[in-house]
């Protein structure tokens, strides 16, 4: 099955909000031809959010993601933001369990799992972050940490949501490090994931389901990660923040359809 790629840039803690803009912008413009054969996302941060949107305008090529949510709507939790409010404000979707959050911010799999949940309520789209550490994979624990991250989550996808789920295989020793997995190490883990799919999920929704790569992906090394069967895409970090190199990765993701 040909499943449509995915680039989805994750800004993180950067950008004031005219910087938002202007990036925004420059990737909209520069992106408008791929626009049929890549899905492209941006995740900036909250206090950009609303202006991002009204610089996409309100019906988009490039989908709209918060980096993070709280599972409860509203109530006595200061400082958060629900995923309602992101929807509130034109998300269409939003990271759940990124590396930063699991390993900065003590988020558990039980906590993700409730936010998986309460984002897929709200009609998100959820890019499910998951991945080992380094110590993980040197003590050869790789799938037993990515199996238990995604088993904990998936507990949480009812079957109606199942095509709002994209999962990102970030594995934490190649995040901002410089140093990406080889496609061969991604593939493996990729393959490893769609077979879990494949055992929980009847029909084809294993097939469909789209997996990404994240893990200091570039101009450079896209084109040979995008050639491996199971790699549906990336979610970009540092490279997201340069149009130029954004709109190169999101121009290998089209070519690698042809
Ligand atoms: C990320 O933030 O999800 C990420 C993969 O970052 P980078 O591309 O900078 O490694």
């Amino acid at each position: 099955m040909t499943r449509k790629p995915h680039v989805y840039g994750n800004w993180k803690l950067h950008n004031t909000l005219n910087a938002s803009e202007e990036l925004a912008e420059a990737i909209a413009e520069g992106t408008k031809n791929y626009a049929e054969k890549v899905n492209i996302g941006v995740a900036p941060v909250f206090t950009s959010l609303v202006n991002v949107r009204r610089i996409l305008g309100e019906v988009s090529h490039i989908k709209l993601l918060g980096q993070n949510g709280y599972p409860k709507p509203n109530g006595a939790f200061t400082g958060e933001v629900s995923f309602s409010l992101l929807s509130d404000v034109g998300c269409d979707g939003v990271l759940v369990g990124h590396s930063e959050r699991r390993h900065l911010f003590g988020e558990t799999n039980k906590l993700v799992g409730e936010k998986v949940e309460s984002a897929l309520q709200t009609g998100l789209e959820v890019i499910l972050c998951l991945g080992e550490s380094l110590s993980e994979r040197e003590e050869g624990r790789t799938w037993e940490v990515v199996e238990e991250q995604l088993e904990s989550a998936m507990f949480h996808v009812p079957p109606v949501s199942r095509e709002k789920l994209i999962i990102a295989y970030e594995p934490v020793w190649a995040i901002g490090t410089g140093k990406t997995a080889t496609p061969q190490q991604a593939q493996e883990v990729h393959a490893l994931i769609r077979g879990k799919i494949r055992e929980s999920w009847l029909g084809d929704a294993a097939d469909k389901v789209i997996i990404l790569y994240g893990g200091s992906v570039n101009d450079k090394n896209a084109k040979d990660l995008f050639s491996q069967k199971d790699i549906d895409g990336a979610l970009v970090g540092g490279a997201s923040l340069k149009p130029e190199s954004f709109i190169s990765i999101i121009q290998a993701a089209s070519e690698s359809q042809q």
